[in-house]
């Protein structure tokens, strides 16, 4: 058989994202003997280009701000089909992880009176977001790391290895999990340098893979975001819920073609940044839906004031929630007022002097100067929306973040679904990351601690996926796994990127039965040492079925929701926001099977917290029943 690299461990925790490592330092803490894989070098996860901010309601800036606000926030943002429970722990104990990391070494940018400071994002009725200039990812994963470092060297000083509870494996993908029976009994990859396999026994892996970016033609995500943790998780017996709604950012770079799609921070709004088209009007009053009427400014003046004096005028109509903001850039784009690039203009230079947006944005000025010649202190960027995270992902319990249906598997972060419904909030995915990071990574050594035997790792499975793996190295004259790639991608861009209609999602379904035909077919030149080509190779059955579940999911939901937009179903409907989509694999067939869910019932002191008026714009008079019961 071929050599294999074996290595056991209690936890073994698949990336090295803000997840993966709040919940391997959580599982180490507790005793476990744990592994960290990453398919990129240690440091390189999408955390780390994080630069708005953590949203904790701390209330630094504004005291009203707390805990119920946030949950508020989310569940509007989300419209209402997050998972009440996950945006309830998540508005609660976001704070504390935000405390604790500053304990771990973390420094945040300060307020005059020495607090950790917060801006202003969409969506967020306070400034809420702990940040560190514009680079407040690189400081999570910097702080983070450096809690490893310092447990690792606990280890040394106490039993003279530092690598004896917590290893880190960097650039090493994971290809396949391994099960015994109904359990989790490890992981097997391959190392991108030399091509080794590597087999991990365990009997728990938590999940931290982060989005599936790499499905769509105009992504912020980098090359390693294609959905892996979504695939593993379905073909280990998991669930995947809500995939139809992956979040288009509204502002990417559009200009020059090989920077298309990189990120422009909602900071730049937050900081006072405006929209305008090619008319130079700032068209985002036009686009004000009916749900945040009462929310957000009519008039530039009224918006314009909002800066200086928030408690007494409402937000401008740029900070509404991303799902808006890029489907209103996307029709001004439509209609023929877009720039000479095919974005909007995104103006900061008129709102503050160039020292100010230096200090206070710092990778955009570079970002800019560097990449497009464009000097953001003295004029507007280009912009528009760009694929920027999934909503939907594995579906799990929400306290304990286990996988549903799969004993042994657990995950958070990006991977995992249901905390931000049909659309995230700027600066929510980083205190997500810390908070369900933690309780993945807690629950994960509970799981471990309660169990009687360890389950055993099945030869004929490894077997499997050294063959799997194997395969387009063997295969000649089979297609170039590039062009399957990008044939995907533009597919999945094309028609069901940000504005869907079912004959179009009809025809991306059957394109995508014919790549999954091409992918078996795909052959890679060269050996296992350092062949990229190969790695694509594996990658694609991945992005396909993560593609496939979006795809399926997005023409059953009859609705516009969040960042599902329906050109055939334009409305929200009550129906739909009581019902979840549920993606499996069925056993020995290829393709993805979807079932409708109810959703979990919100209690009614979570309820209460809203209007009757703003709740009567989601929910049904049925449901609203149980609110007019219950004492006012
Ligand atoms: P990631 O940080 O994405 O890490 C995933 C890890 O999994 C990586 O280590 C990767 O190598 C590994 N991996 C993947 N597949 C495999 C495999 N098969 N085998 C082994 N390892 C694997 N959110 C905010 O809240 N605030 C912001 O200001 C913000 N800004 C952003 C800016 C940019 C440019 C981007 C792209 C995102 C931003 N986000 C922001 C979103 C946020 O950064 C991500 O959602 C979040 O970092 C995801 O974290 P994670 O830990 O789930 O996964």
């Amino acid at each position: 058989m071929t050599n294999i690299e074996k290595h056991s461990y209690d936890v073994v925790v698949i990336g090295a994202g803000g997840a993966g490592l709040r919940a391997a330092i959580e599982a180490r803490q507790q005793g476990m003997r744990t592994a960290i894989i990453c398919k990129s070098l240690f440091g390189k996860a999408h955390t780390v280009m994080a630069e708005g901010g953590a949203a904790a309601a701390m209330g630094n800036v504004n005291s009203k701000d707390n805990w119920q606000v946030h949950f508020r926030d989310t569940m509007r943002g989300g419209k209402f089909l997050n998972h009440w429970r996950m945006a309830e722990l998540h508005a609660r104990e976001a704070p504390q992880r935000i405390w604790e990391l500053e304990t771990y070494g973390a420094l945040f940018d300060r307020t005059k009176d020495g607090k950790i400071s917060q801006r202003n994002f969409g969506g967020h009725e306070y400034p809420r977001l702990a940040h560190v200039g514009d680079r407040t990812g690189l400081e999570l994963i910097r702080t983070l790391q450096q809690k490893i470092v310092s447990l690792q060297q606990d280890d040394q000083r106490e039993h003279g290895d530092f690598e004896k509870y917590l290893r880190v494996f960097h650039e090493v993908t994971v290809s396949e999990l391994l099960k015994d029976g109904d359990r989790i009994s490890g992981a097997f990859g391959y190392a991108r340098d030399d091509g080794r396999f590597l087999l991990f026994e365990a009997p728990a892996v938590v999940l931290a893979t982060g989005g599936i970016g790499k499905s769509f033609q105009v992504t912020s995500n980098s090359w390693e975001y294609t959905g892996d943790g979504h695939a593993l998780a379905l073909r280990a017996g998991g669930t995947l819920v809500n995939m139809e709604f992956v979040q288009f950012h509204p502002t990417g770079m559009v200009w020059p073609p090989s920077v298309k799609g990189i990120l422009v921070t909602e900071s730049v709004r937050g900081d006072g940044g405006v929209l305008t088209n090619s008319e130079g009007k700032r068209f985002m009053f036009d686009y004000i839906p009916d749900v945040f009427k009462d929310k957000y400014a009519t008039s530039e003046e009224e918006a314009d004031r909002w800066y200086t004096d928030a408690d007494n005028n409402r937000r401008p109509p740029e900070l509404l929630p991303r799902d808006e903001v890029a489907r209103a850039i996307n029709s001004e784009v439509k209609a023929g007022r877009g720039s000479p690039h095919g974005g909007v203009y995104l103006d900061v230079s008129k709102r503050l002097p160039a020292d100010e947006i230096r200090r206070r944005l710092p990778s955009m000025y570079h970002q800019f100067k560097e990449l497009a010649d464009v000097d953001i202190t003295a004029e507007p960027m280009e912009v528009g929306p760009t694929c920027h995270y999934v909503m939907g992902g594995i579906e799990v319990d929400p306290d304990s973040q286990a996988a549903v249906g799969v004993s042994g598997l657990f995950a958070a972060g990006e991977v995992s679904g249901g905390m931000h419904g049909s659309n995230r909030l700027g600066g929510n995915s980083l205190s997500d990351l810390l908070v369900f990071g933690r309780r993945a990574g807690s629950y994960a050594a509970e799981y471990v601690t309660g169990l009687e035997g360890r389950p055993s790792v099945l030869d004929s499975d490894v077997e499997a996926a050294v063959s799997f793996a194997l395969a387009p190295l063997s295969r000649e004259d089979g297609e170039n796994p590039y062009q399957v790639q990008l044939d995907l991608q533009k597919t999945m861009h094309e028609l069901v990127g940000i504005i869907r209609k079912a004959p179009e999602i009809e025809n991306a379904l059957s394109t995508l039965v014919a790549l999954r035909e091409r992918a078996s077919t795909v052959s890679a030149v060269g050996g296992r040492t350092y062949n990229p080509g190969w790695h694509v190779a594996l990658d694609l059955r991945n992005l396909l079925v993560v593609a496939e579940c979006v795809a399926r999911a997005a023409l059953i939901r009859e609705e516009s929701r969040g960042g599902h937009t329906r050109d055939d179903f334009p409305e929200m409907s009550a129906h739909w926001r009581q019902r979840n989509l549920i993606c499996s694999l069925a056993k020995d067939e290829p393709g993805v099977t979807v079932r409708e869910q109810p959703l979990p019932t919100m209690p009614v002191e979570l309820l209460s917290l809203f209007e009757r008026t703003e709740l009567s714009k989601y929910l049904t008079d049925e449901e609203l029943s149980v609110l007019a019961s219950s004492p006012e």
